[in-house]
């Protein structure tokens, strides 16, 4: 049996349109159905469609039967990005195909942003060192005390940018391996009080005490050590850096139902506001941007956190009320039940 048009078009997965030689609707696919709720057979393609290129481009080639690429962009209800396909079906038919490449927009989007963002934080630091060197050169060249404390705010500035490098290396080598699951038996108590011990000067600092709360000595989960280190490198440094002074962070692990383990670092700092909640993983995203600068943060942080958790196929969950503080929770497999 010969194929129908119509069967052709039931079957395609994009969104297709077949319109006559007087400009009339005469098939279309699912996915054209779901796109433009009001296309009707018979009628004209203007009843459902109302982007005026795409229109003209379609009476064009309706005319002359060449074939045309054009691209559009809908915003409503979303933004969608289609690259559609026009040409000349049969004798005098034309054929529409909308191609959906709203994701790799979206994705070069964020590409451009992270450029952006990441040479705007870059910049900044280098603008004042390049301010400090000039007055260095010129005016305070010969003024000891002054140069004391422009060499302190250019080692500072140095320091902030090398930060930034380290933390945008470290996220696109875990980006690199996302797909790679680790491998090593890393016990996560272990990992949990290097960073510790490492962190308690900085705690006492600031007058913050840390609070080690574990239910047994070890908790093998399977992943990747350093990795682990740095999601509680980042964590409890947080919580040094916005806990509030004065109070105490707890950090802690435990089993957890079905071979899971979970380990929170929780602090009784100011807190985060909910609507900032969903957004604090994005790259560069900060509650108070000169708040997260003064405490020498990148804003990478939580990036970076959340990228190793996903590459451990496991869950980063955030919970936070204004005035009570905030508390960070990751949740692994435990090692036995990986195979
Ligand atoms: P940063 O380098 O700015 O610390 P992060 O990605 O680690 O970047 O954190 C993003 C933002 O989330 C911070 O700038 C801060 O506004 C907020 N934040 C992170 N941890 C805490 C916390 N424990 N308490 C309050 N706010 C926090």
């Amino acid at each position: 049996m010969a194929l129908r048009v119509n069967d052709i078009l039931e079957a395609l997965p994009q969104a297709t349109i077949l319109i006559d030689a007087d400009g009339a609707v005469e098939g279309f696919s699912p996915a054209a159905a779901r796109l433009f709720p009001f296309l009707k057979i018979d009628q004209p393609l203007s009843f459902a469609l109302r982007n005026p290129e795409l229109l003209d481009t379609v009476a064009l080639t309706l005319a002359d039967g060449k074939t045309r690429q054009l691209e559009i962009l809908d915003r409503l209800p979303v933004e969608r990005f289609f690259a559609v396909d026009v040409a000349r079906a049969g004798d005098s038919g034309t054929l529409v195909v909308f191609d959906d490449r709203s994701a790799g927009r979206h994705l070069e989007r964020m590409r451009v942003d992270f450029i952006a963002n990441a040479s705007h934080e870059l910049r900044t630091p280098l603008a004042s060192l390049m301010g400090f060197v000039e007055t260095l050169k010129g005016p305070a060249r010969n003024d000891v005390k002054a140069r004391d404390h422009f060499l302190g705010i250019m080692e500072a500035q140095s320091k902030r940018m090398a930060r930034l490098i380290d933390d945008l290396l470290s996220l696109s080598h875990i980006e690199l391996n996302a797909h790679v699951r680790p491998r090593e038996i890393v016990d996560i108590i272990g990992v949990i009080l290097q960073i510790v011990d490492a962190l308690k000067p900085l705690a006492k600092e600031r007058g913050l005490e840390i609070t080690p709360v574990f239910t047994a000595s070890t908790l093998m989960v399977i992943g990747d050590r350093d990795e682990l280190l740095r999601i509680f490198e980042n964590l409890i440094e947080n919580a040094i850096k916005y806990g509030g002074s004065g109070g105490s962070i707890e950090v802690g692990a435990a089993v957890y139902e079905n071979n899971q383990m979970r380990a929170w670092v929780s602090d009784k700092g100011p807190g985060i506001a909910p609507e900032h909640i969903p957004r604090l993983t994005e790259r560069f995203y900060r509650v108070d941007v000169a708040a997260s600068r003064d405490a020498g943060g990148t804003g990478l942080g939580l990036a970076i956190v959340k990228h190793i958790v996903a590459r451990h196929r496991g869950k980063l969950d955030i919970d936070s009320k204004v005035g009570k503080g905030s508390c960070f929770t990751v949740s692994l497999e435990q090692a036995s039940d990986v195979t």
